[in-house]
């Protein structure tokens, strides 16, 4: 059955992801307005009702803004690990206690969501814990790595496995060292527990592409440190060095950070 996916918005202002079947969806964090989302969805012609779960990686606030809102009131399920449920439960950012919504989930331990098989992978970051999210249906894999320090060997086996990739392109690495951004800051975003950069996750994709890959978006761009064209070039350069042309062996968006993103339907 036909697969939708979706990306509301994707930055550090804000992150949040659909994917669906005609039946159900689930969102991937949920770091924007309730009064967006439904308008986005709304756009995009996505019955609200259908959300049966929410899907959270860490507990930063562009991550997690509306997930009190969403489980307590809405009474959707909020899955993620007990590091994140706890951070959560602590942040200033969420006024709601998960209560009758959290559910806990154990890294690399696959659950199901109606028909989506869903597994949960560390991901280096400086949250109080942080997981990416890879999720198999029918013929599809989709892997979720959003602020990823770095590429660890756990991050790279469920990269791989992806024929739908949604991969961290931060910053651009010479506009963060330019940029004016206060020292302490910079260091934060480029260590191994900040963010990747478009150069790291270029290099990741060209050297480790195979055919079944079909599909990359690049997420959680910066509005300080990169641009949606030059994260895509970067890129798309790489690629290109190692024979893989953009466009006939694979497709790349770069997600922009407030615009939603158009509906990307798989049979
Ligand atoms: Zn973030
Ligand atoms: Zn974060």
């Amino acid at each position: 059955m036909k697969l939708s996916f979706l990306s509301l918005a994707s930055g550090s202002s804000g992150n949040c992801y659909y994917l669906g079947t005609p039946e159900f969806g689930v969102l991937i964090d949920a770091g924007i307005g309730i009064r967006t989302i439904k308008k986005v969805l709304k756009d995009k012609a996505i019955n609200f009702s259908k959300i049966v779960a929410v899907l959270i990686t860490h507990d930063h606030a562009d991550h997690i803004k509306t997930v009190g809102y969403l489980g307590e009131k809405l009474c959707i399920p909020v899955y993620s690990t007990e590091g994140v449920h706890e951070g959560i439960e602590k942040s200033r950012y969420v006024e709601e206690t998960l209560i009758g919504s959290r559910k806990i989930i154990e890294k690399e331990v696959p659950f199901m969501i109606r028909d989506f098989k869903i597994t949960a992978f560390e991901v280096p970051h400086d949250s109080t814990d942080n997981v990416g999210y890879h999720i198999e249906y029918e013929n599809h894999k989709f892997t979720f790595a959003t602020d990823v320090g770095h590429i660890t060997d756990t991050v790279s086996k469920y990269m791989c496995l992806a024929t739908d990739l949604i991969i961290e392109a931060n910053y651009d690495e010479e506009m963060l060292k330019f940029g004016t951004y206060p020292a302490f800051l910079k260091e934060r975003v480029a260590s191994p527990t900040g963010h990747l950069s478009n150069r790291e996750a270029a290099e990741f994709i060209a050297t480790h592409y195979d055919p079944k890959l079909k599909n990359i978006w690049l997420c959680h761009l910066s509005r300080d440190n990169n641009h949606p064209e030059l994260a895509y070039k970067t890129i798309d350069i790489r690629l290109f060095e190692e024979g893989i042309r953009v466009g006939k062996d694979v497709a790349l968006v770069a997600l922009k950070r407030t615009t939603p993103s158009d509906i990307f339907e798989f049979e």
